[in-house]
């Protein structure tokens, strides 16, 4: 059992009032807040170590590379990669998928090829490869979503076809919760010799992830919403795909010798790692991945499966609620409507009382088509909620249905 006090007492933002009352945060998946071991991470790297890396031979250039590719190391038994030069630091999910678009895009999609995703991806998981398939000539198929939030799997043979040439798709749903059978997927796509990119920026928080085991081809997802800082993320891929895709940026830091004549780039996965990173993000990863370690992830899933069933009871004793999915397999994640409440109202009111849930399309406006809406309230969870959390936005809920009685 995890002690939730302890865990709360690690987060300082926990401790501030909002319009005068306790925060509920319940908005995890847009970002998580920080651990003091985090934040601390951050100082600690600016106050003994600031340097650029894989530059300066000087101590303070040799004590940050060697944080730095420490981080690589922790990320790569976290996700439980085969090898380091698999890790990728880009600055998020949305730059990991962009990469590969660009890169395995520019090398490997042609005229007349296709690409699957899914109804329920985030626009960060559709926009790369709708513009990818513009400017290549190239066509995006979809697999459908039944109305309880899962995946129609057995629609994905039918939409293979010997034009497939990727198949990119969520984890968990951004917006329902859903968690996709990603494994199946993969075997799938695999005994057609089609290559799968995951996004995992709504998994990795919350569920013991094992690349080598799912068999993935690509595997990305952000540190901020795995309680690191802002402005890193991950791009896990097969070592063979590194080595055949091309570098998607040029510059300091890929190269292994450049002349006016030519250019040769760096080793995996440095070629892939142009420019100055974001060193002290990438510093902090490592310590949420500590943190995270330290408490265990599937400890983390057994206290978030208990908020999430505490939740759906709660919310189960409201009137004139629309809840949206109802997968058998879910995590954290609630998207809901109140009958004749705008979901922006709502969540208004429930912010004056120190409630910070979200509304809107969530990034994901063809799953808002889906079900014929123009937005919901979405509450999401971290390690760090209570079902004092939970008794406050049922508190809350009911408030803004009086308010519009
Ligand atoms: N994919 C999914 C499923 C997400 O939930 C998000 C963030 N909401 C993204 C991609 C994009 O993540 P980021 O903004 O950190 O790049």
């Amino acid at each position: 059992m995890i002690d939730i006090d302890k865990i709360r007492s690690d987060f300082p933002i926990l401790t501030q009032k909002i319009n005068g009352n306790n925060l509920v945060y319940l908005d995890n998946s847009a970002t998580t807040h920080k651990p003091q071991q985090v934040i601390d991470s951050i100082v600690d790297f600016y106050s003994s170590m600031n340097c650029n890396v894989h530059r300066g031979v000087h101590y303070l250039g040799e004590q940050a590379s060697i944080a730095y590719e420490s981080v690589r190391e922790k990320v790569k038994d976290f996700i439980k990669a085969k090898k380091s030069k698999e890790i990728v630091f880009t600055s998020g999910t949305t730059e990991s998928i962009n990469l590969i678009a660009n890169s395995f895009g520019r090398s490997f999609i042609n005229k007349g090829d296709e690409i699957i995703i899914t109804e329920m991806e985030h626009h960060s998981n559709i926009v790369p490869w709708q513009i990818l398939c513009e400017n290549k000539g190239a066509k995006l198929k979809i697999i459908p979503i039944n109305n309880n939030g899962t995946l129609m799997i057995d629609k994905l043979n039918s939409l293979i076809t010997d034009r497939t040439k990727l198949i990119s798709l969520t984890y968990v749903s951004n917006v329902l919760g859903t968690i996709t059978p990603v494994k199946d997927v993969i075997k799938t796509a695999h005994s057609k010799d089609i290559p799968v990119l995951i996004d995992a920026a709504q998994a990795v928080q919350h569920i013991p992830i094992d690349v080598q085991n799912l068999d993935c081809d690509f595997f990305v997802f952000s540190g901020h919403k795995i309680y690191a800082e802002t402005g890193v993320g991950v791009l896990y891929a097969k070592e063979k795909w590194l080595e055949a895709m091309p570098p998607h940026k040029y510059g300091g830091g890929m190269i292994s010798k450049v002349s006016f004549k030519k250019t040769s780039f760096a080793e995996v996965p440095f070629k892939f790692e142009a420019g100055t990173g974001n060193i002290s993000a990438v510093i902090s990863l490592g310590k949420a991945i500590e943190y995270l370690n330290d408490i265990g992830i599937k400890e983390i899933q057994k206290h978030e499966d208990e908020l999430m069933r505490y939740t759906f009871d709660k919310l189960s004793t409201l009137d004139g609620i629309t809840i949206y999915g109802n997968a058998p397999k879910r995590c954290g994640i609630i998207s809901f409507n109140l009958d004749n409440i705008h979901h922006y109202d709502a969540v208004m009111i429930l912010d004056k009382m120190g409630i910070a849930v979200r509304s809107g399309t969530h990034c994901a406006e063809p799953v808002m088509s889906h079900y014929g809406i123009n937005g919901s309230i979405r509450v999401s969870f971290a390690i760090y909620n209570s079902k004092e959390d939970i008794d406050g936005l049922i508190y809350g809920l009911k408030k803004v249905q009086e308010m519009h009685q």
